[in-house]
Order: C-alpha cells, then sequence, then structure tokens
C-alpha cells in the first residue's frame, strides 16, 4: 500500500472541509471495510483518508420523527443498528437481513453510510430500505438534501453523491399499515455474498394488498424496482395463482446477469420461484 495521510476530525463541518471535490484519491470513510480492500487489491490509491468515526456522537445514533418515522445516523455500525429497539419494533426486516449480512467482525465495524455509499449491487440492506421507501440526507459545505434510495444508487458501484458530498443521515418513513421482508438466496454459506436478494413491502389490511414495492437486487447493475410486479400485486387478494402470475412479472420483467454466485439463467429460475415467497413472507410478517 503507498502512504497516504489520515486526517481524524471532530466534527462532520470539519471533515467537509478538507473533502477535497477536484481530487478523488482524497476520500472519507466509516468502518473502511470496503475501502481497505480495495486499497489492499491496489484499485484505489488514496493521497488522504478522512476518518469519520470521530464526529459527533449523534451521527451514530437512531431517534424517532414525530410521524413514527426513524432517522438513523450515517455513522451507526450494522451491528448497534441491528440491536437497536426502536428499529427491532418499528421494520424488523432491517434486523432480519442484517442476521446474515457478511460476519460479526464487519457488522461491527460497517457502518450504514459506508455501506450505501459503496454501492455495490450485491449489497443486502440497499434493497431493503429501497422496499421500506427510505431517503438518505447529505451534507456538504453548500448545504444538504434529501433523496430517495432508489435515487441515490444510480449505477454499478455509482451514485449521485457529488465528490465532496457525504450520507448524514437515512430516514425510514413509518411503516404503519406495510409488512416487508427480504429473502437472500446464497449459493454458498447463509451469510456469503446474495446470488439475488428480493426485497418488499406491501400495504395491506391482511388480505387485499392496496400498494406494494418489490426490489430486486444482486443480479443488476444495481438495486431494481419491478412496476409490473407491483401493478400485479395492487389490489390482489393472495392466492397460488396470483403468486404464479408476480413470479412471471418478475422474470419477464427483470433483464438479470450472471457472476460468480450464478449464472442469469439461475438467477432468473430463483426470481421465478422465490418471487411470490417473498411475497408471501411479508404477508406473514
Ligand atoms: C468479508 C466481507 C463480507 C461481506 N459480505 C457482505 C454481505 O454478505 N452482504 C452485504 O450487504 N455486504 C457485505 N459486505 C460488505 C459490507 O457490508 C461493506 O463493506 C460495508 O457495509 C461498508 O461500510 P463501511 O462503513 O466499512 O464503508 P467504508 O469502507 O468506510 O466506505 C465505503 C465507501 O463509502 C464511502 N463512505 C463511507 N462513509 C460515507 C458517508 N457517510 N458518506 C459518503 N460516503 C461514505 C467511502 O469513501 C467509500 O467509498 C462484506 C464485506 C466484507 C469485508
Amino acid at each position: 500500500m503507498s502512504p497516504f495521510e489520515l486526517a481524524e476530525p471532530r466534527s462532520l463541518k470539519a471533515a467537509l472541509k478538507i473533502l477535497d471535490a477536484n481530487d478523488p484519491s482524497v476520500r472519507v470513510f466509516g468502518g473502511g471495510t470496503a475501502l481497505m480492500l480495495m486499497m489492499k487489491a491496489g484499485v484505489f490509491q488514496p493521497t488522504r483518508l478522512i476518518s469519520l468515526r470521530g464526529i459527533e456522537k449523534r451521527y451514530a445514533k437512531v431517534t424517532s420523527g414525530q410521524d413514527g418515522s426513524l432517522h438513523i445516523g450515517a455513522l451507526i455500525t450494522l451491528s448497534a443498528l441491528g440491536r437497536t429497539a426502536m428499529v427491532k419494533k418499528r421494520a424488523p426486516v432491517i434486523v432480519d437481513a442484517l442476521r446474515t449480512l457478511s460476519n460479526v467482525r464487519v457488522r461491527n465495524v460497517a457502518t450504514l453510510g459506508g455501506h450505501l455509499a459503496h454501492a455495490d449491487p450485491h449489497m443486502d440492506l440497499p434493497p431493503v430500505l429501497i422496499a421500506l421507501g427510505a431517503q438518505v440526507v447529505t451534507a456538504a459545505t453548500t448545504g444538504s438534501r434529501t433523496l430517495a434510495v432508489a435515487d441515490l444508487l444510480t449505477g454499478y458501484f455509482e451514485t449521485a453523491l457529488a465528490p465532496n458530498e457525504l450520507i448524514s443521515e437515512i430516514i425510514v418513513p413509518s411503516q404503519t399499515g406495510w409488512r416487508s421482508a427480504y429473502i437472500k438466496l446464497t449459493t454458498r454459506a447463509a451469510d456469503d455474498w446474495p446470488t439475488l436478494g428480493i426485497a418488499v413491502s406491501l400495504q395491506t389490511d391482511g388480505k387485499v394488498i392496496q400498494d406494494a414495492r418489490f426490489v430486486v437486487s444482486a443480479a443488476t447493475e444495481k438495486p431494481l424496482r419491478l412496476p409490473s410486479v407491483e401493478t400485479a400485486l395492487r389490489g390482489a387478494t393472495i392466492s397460488d395463482a396470483v403468486l404464479a402470475r408476480v413470479g412471471e412479472a418478475a422474470v419477464a420483467e427483470a433483464e438479470l446477469t450472471g457472476d460468480a454466485h450464478g449464472s442469469a439463467a439461475y438467477k432468473t429460475e430463483l426470481l421465478r420461484v422465490y418471487a411470490g415467497r417473498a411475497v408471501r413472507k411479508a404477508l406473514a410478517a
């Protein structure tokens, strides 16, 4: 590894000041779990790394909005996120997804902000957060903005973040009336990278589905909502026939790509079978 400068600012404002919009080799890190792998592999050689670990503690906490939303600081570790009672109660699908997200050593240091900013299409939480309708709040010296997680992720390891813009908070709206599930399919250990991820959120009275968000990941350039599946679910009462239609609609719409975790044909067959199972899992949540 080449030598680099390490900065450890004590506030978000100070971190923003030492970012350099014109120099991509200056980069922040949260847990460093993704960044260090890139550095060790030689694909990223920083001149300056800015640790966010020393900034204000409120960026590592979860608070409640008056409307029942969750406001999650971007510096929270994935382990702390999974242990937070408010998250367990209001968005249990996040805690469920975290159980098989990598291993405890990674979860103990990896941060939610780093997880989202890295934009690896195999990540487990982005599809879940998109299904929940979550947003990110960003910070820059010029001000802050709020955008949907779905709009943050623009492509393969690509985000809508400007070079001098950070994620400071993630907002999960109130889930009252919604039920959600995530299915992670792996070909090796249960906590391996997913071959396919399916996240579903349903607004339902328990019988008829009023609204739906259906997201597929790990087989596309970025997590993808499937509008045709959502249309097939809206107004439906669940039956085997409806779920079979959901599977067919999913594979007709999604163009999946293969990788080291499975071929495109294998992933397509998984989607056909598990789309309906994910809907059933959400209804039972
Ligand atoms: C062995 C191993 C197994 C794994 N298995 C899985 C798995 O099964 N499922 C899964 O989902 N993930 C898995 N991961 C990936 C893991 O989830 C990510 O490495 C982790 O979430 C990244 O978070 P971090 O805080 O360490 O990011 P960092 O490495 O600190 O940063 C990653 C990127 O985000 C940027 N960044 C960091 N914080 C911010 C911020 N607040 N605002 C803007 N940009 C920021 C950095 O500049 C960098 O570009 C695995 C990782 C490892 C090492």
